[in-house]
């Protein structure tokens, strides 16, 4: 689970690490106050979306010269205005898609005169299985193009949980970045601050892009994206009331309602498999033979025919679906449960792509009879190759 900057740097904050005072603005009426509780002379109106890159974003329907998401402003008025002119507008930056993402709320922060602009960045390292920092002197707005041609630039080494961190740790990236004297200590007690705060919180990811030296000397969180562990939420409620759900894609959000496990993709053909094994090679047969997988979905073992429904409801509901293939190994699933759970959605929703159904392994016969008296129109599969070739002929021709 993501949440916003200004949420995050309200985190940090109440850790200890350095970060500018802000003020999250929801309304527009509320811009002109929020600014004016900082004193300037320099303000930054920060568009809040789930995704990075909004400075060298750009607004839909931008007019000419218009920038994109983050921008700085010289008075209280000024600052209001832009936030006005952001809400509700669309960003574009290259992490949202070409789809872009609708700007709901606004982060209007005192601004810093900044001198240099670091990376910095905690994440799980699923290679050595152990917290990794990142980090680089090469800061700021373009770090995937240093990552892609300047690899030597990026610093990263992971933490032994066994004997935990050490002020070593926070040396070893100060001087990687080149910091000196005061920045030093500074940047031991940062790096400190944050792995608490990571592995507290039990975080999956936490960039701090720029991390800035200010003219004044001083080390700042200039920018944070954090990520949360999805399995650990639920001992976290602080963190879990932080959801904005309106950031989430609506096929995985009402997934996630129904304990489905559901992953958007873009290619154009929806998958209901039973088992993450047998979703994953479900996903790779389908591009085996010439298509691209819509979604992952795992509908679990226990899966009941409302959740079945939910699924193909789910799956349906994508206008780049153009087939959907089932492919169920009926182990604690019954197959008459998911051929029930097909039948019911189909009723509901209507079908307007061909389907192929392979059903294996328990109440399998049961299940073929339902969806052959079903009177709906479906492609009968054999076994998972057969399922596969149909569907992307279905598909293709
Ligand atoms: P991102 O584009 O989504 O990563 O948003 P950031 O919060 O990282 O802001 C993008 C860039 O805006 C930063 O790399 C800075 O160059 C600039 N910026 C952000 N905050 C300030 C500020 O307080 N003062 C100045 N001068 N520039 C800022
Ligand atoms: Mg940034």
């Amino acid at each position: 689970m993501n949440i916003h900057e200004y949420q995050a740097k309200a985190l940090l904050r109440s850790y200890g690490a350095p970060v500018s005072d802000g003020r999250p603005v929801l309304r527009a009426e509320e811009a002109k106050t929020a600014a004016g509780e900082m004193d300037g002379p320099l303000w930054v109106v920060k568009a809040q979306i789930h995704a990075g890159g909004r400075g060298k974003g750009h607004f839909k329907e931008a007019e000419a010269g218009e920038k994109g998401g983050v921008r700085l402003a010289k008075s209280v008025e000024e600052a209001a205005s832009l936030a006005k002119q952001m809400l509700g507008r669309t960003l574009v930056t290259h992490q949202t898609g070409p789809a872009g993402k609708q700007v709901n709320r606004i982060y209007i922060e005192d601004g810093s005169d900044i001198a240099r602009e670091l990376y910095l960045a905690v994440l799980v390292d699923r290679q050595t299985s152990r917290i990794s920092f990142v980090c680089s002197t090469e800061g700021g707005m373009d770090i995937e193009e240093v990552a892609a041609n300047r690899p030597e630039k990026i610093l990263s080494f992971s933490v032994d949980p066994a004997s935990g961190l050490s002020d070593f740790h926070g040396r070893r990236i100060a001087f990687a970045l080149g910091l000196e004297g005061n920045q030093v200590k500074q940047c031991v007690g940062l790096i400190k601050t944050l792995y608490k705060l990571f592995v507290e919180k039990d975080m999956e990811m936490l960039e701090i892009n720029p991390l800035i030296v200010g003219t004044d000397g001083n080390l700042k969180c200039l920018d944070a994206k954090m990520g949360f562990d999805g399995n650990a939420i639920y001992r976290h409620p602080d963190i879990a009331a932080l959801r904005d759900e309106t950031e989430e894609d609506p096929k995985e959000l009402a997934a996630s309602k129904f304990d489905l496990n559901y992953i958007a993709l873009d290619g154009e053909i929806g998958c209901m498999v039973n088992g993450a094994g047998l979703a994953m090679a479900t996903m790779d047969i389908i591009k085996l033979y010439g298509a691209e997988p819509a979604n992952f979905l795992d509908v679990g073992g226990g899966a009941t025919k409302e959740k079945v429904t939910e699924a193909f409801k789910i799956i349906t509901s994508d206008p780049n679906v153009k087939g959907i293939l089932v492919n169920i190994f009926g182990g604690i699933m019954r197959c008459d449960i998911i051929a029930e759970g097909i039948i019911a959605a189909v009723k509901e929703v209507g079908l307007q792509v061909p389907l192929v159904v392979r059903l294996e392994g328990t109440n399998v016969e049961k299940g073929k009879e339902i969806i052959q008296n079903s009177g709906l129109d479906v492609i009968a599969a054999d076994d998972l190759k057969d399922g596969a070739q149909k569907i992307v002929k279905a598909v293709k021709g």
